[in-house]
């Protein structure tokens, strides 16, 4: 039976944190919440409903109307976000410790979404300073100028990949902006986001600025989208999660931000260096264990390579170091929830069905119990099977041959998705080409899953809706006014006047 070490000085009650309270919920609802290495319930989490929401988005909205934090200058606003990423480092080695426990995240990859987290607000402390605002000067006579004010009450609904990660990459932008939130983190991991509460505090965030409201997604996210004192809802999710959603802020005229899902190709031409296409495709189809929006599924080889590429990631998977999630010296760690799991393992047995399995497709024979599954691939995928065409969102890799370079394209963009992309080729041209003509919101040249916080992330079709990173996460939580006025002798038409 694999064993986990619990975590010391465990919460095993998670409330909500309210107007700078932690509460529970209204009508003292809780649910279970369980590791996934042993699934056994280590405690419960407040089940918030309409009336936490309700609270919550009170809360924010006093803040927002009646303290200090939506008036005070970018500047100060972003001392307190540069003291949040200190107090975030203060306790990375904590936040990981709390996060591969809760969510099965090799140690030293949930030790680098600590780091990341940090540099989520360092990093929108810069942006929102460095925001400047357009003037015109029109003529002598007028000038017309933009102000960009914060929206209100954000609500911000994360998923349980890199939870911690996730959450600040919403919470950093929306504080910079100068709203005021609610947060509703994943139920399959809620461990993490108790310690924002203290993280805040100890920042100096005034109470009703940050609130956090555990639960359900049919009940408490449901709630937070309809919530007519909440006009911007920032959402990374599934992609048919997403869609309800855009449903219900549409009765609103609610402004949505959709970061949902992916099947991402990796496009391999013969021309490209080997050795480093076997690495970024091994990274980047089982990091994080494979729970990556941005995963390279679907790997697209040139017809000349394509044998030798299928043997080499095949070997490497195979000796992907699968364990503990606590142990520095793993790679793959455990699946989130049984319920996950299982339906991993459902696409695995599809795959099976489907196309040629030559690693992985099983429990590694060392870990008899847990959500663990070999780093599996599948050779030979047709664009219509189901493992081409749907996000497992697990270690499973599909990998499909091509003859050219208009096959290669189209094969990429033969699903529904359009996240990322990843191209492989020492034809430069070719390169670009190929970046331009695959349907994504982000593609990599000769390059693995790494980016500057300054450019655009999301996706196209049914990946997203709207761009986070940068000024086009300010934009969102911003309103955008522009103001005209007259300083010259500018007159107005005169209607209804006499004429001579
Ligand atoms: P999910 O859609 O099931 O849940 C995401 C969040 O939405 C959770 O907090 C959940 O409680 C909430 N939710 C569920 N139903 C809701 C409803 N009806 N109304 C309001 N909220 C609701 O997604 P998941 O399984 O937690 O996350 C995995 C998915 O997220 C994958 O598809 C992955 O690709 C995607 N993802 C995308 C990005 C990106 O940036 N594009 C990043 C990470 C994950």
């Amino acid at each position: 039976m694999t064993t986990v070490n619990k975590p010391a000085d465990l919460p095993t009650e998670l409330l909500h944190h309210i107007d700078g309270k932690d509460v529970p919920s209204v009508d003292g609802a809780t649910f279970p919440v369980a590791d996934p290495v042993t699934d056994t319930e280590y405690g419960t989490v407040a089940a918030g409903g309409p009336a936490d929401i309700d609270n919550a988005v009170a809360a924010a909205r006093r803040a927002f109307t009646e303290g200090p934090w939506p008036k005070m200058s970018d500047r100060e606003r972003a001392k307190v976000l540069n003291r949040i990423a200190d107090a975030i480092e203060s306790r990375a080695d904590r936040l990981a410790e709390l996060e591969t426990f809760d969510t099965g995240l090799p140690v030293t990859q949930a030790k680098g979404q600590a780091h990341r987290a940090a540099e989520n607000f360092r990093y929108f402390a810069d942006v929102i300073v460095a925001q400047h605002e357009d003037a015109y000067l029109v003529g002598d006579k007028q000038v017309n100028y933009a102000i960009r004010q914060p929206a209100g009450v954000a609500g911000l609904i994360t998923p349980w990949n890199t939870p911690f990660m996730l959450e600040t990459w919403k919470l950093a932008p929306s504080l910079a902006s100068g709203c005021t939130v609610v947060l509703k983190p994943a139920e399959w991991s809620p461990l993490s986001a108790s310690l924002l509460p203290g993280i805040m505090a100890e920042a100096g965030v005034p109470d009703g600025v940050f609130n956090l409201v555990h639960g359900i997604g049919e009940s408490a996210g449901a709630a937070l989208v309809a919530h007519p004192d909440v006009p911007r809802l920032s959402f990374t999710g599934e992609s048919g999660t997403g869609q309800i959603i855009m449903r219900t802020a549409a009765e609103h005229l609610k402004e949505v931000s959709m970061e949902l899902g992916g099947k991402s190709p990796c496009v391999v031409f013969a021309d490209a260096d080997f050795d480093k296409a076997v690495d970024a495709a091994v990274f980047g189809v089982f990091s994080l264990n494979g729970e990556r929006c941005t995963a390279s599924s679907r790997v697209i080889v040139q017809r000349e390579i394509y044998d030798a590429f299928v043997e080499a990631l095949a070997a490497r998977a195979s000796a992907v170091r699968v364990g503990l999630p606590s142990d520095p010296a793993t790679e793959v760690g455990a699946l989130i929830h049984p319920e996950h799991y299982a339906r991993v393992l459902e696409y695995v047995e599809i795959g099976k069905s489907e196309a040629r399995l030559v690693a992985g497709g099983s429990r590694p024979a060392h870990l008899d119990s847990g959500n663990f599954l070999s780093p599996t691939v599948f050779a030979d995928v047709a664009p219509d099977a189901r493992v081409f065409q749907e996000e497992i969102f697990g270690p499973v890799v599909c990998v499909t041959p091509f003859d050219t370079e208009e096959e290669a394209v189209a094969l990429a963009n033969a699903t529904k998705y359009g996240l990322a992309g990843y191209v492989w080729t020492s034809d430069l041209k070719r390169g670009h080409r190929v970046a331009r003509a695959v349907q994504s919101g982000m593609v990599w040249i000769n390059s693995h899953n790494v980016r500057d916080l300054r450019t655009p992330f999301g996706g196209i079709k049914a990946s997203g809706v709207g761009r986070e990173g940068g000024a086009h996460s300010i934009d969102f939580y911003s309103d955008l006014r522009a103001v005209h006025v007259a300083v010259g002798d500018l007159t107005p038409p005169r209607f209804g006047v006499a004429r001579p």
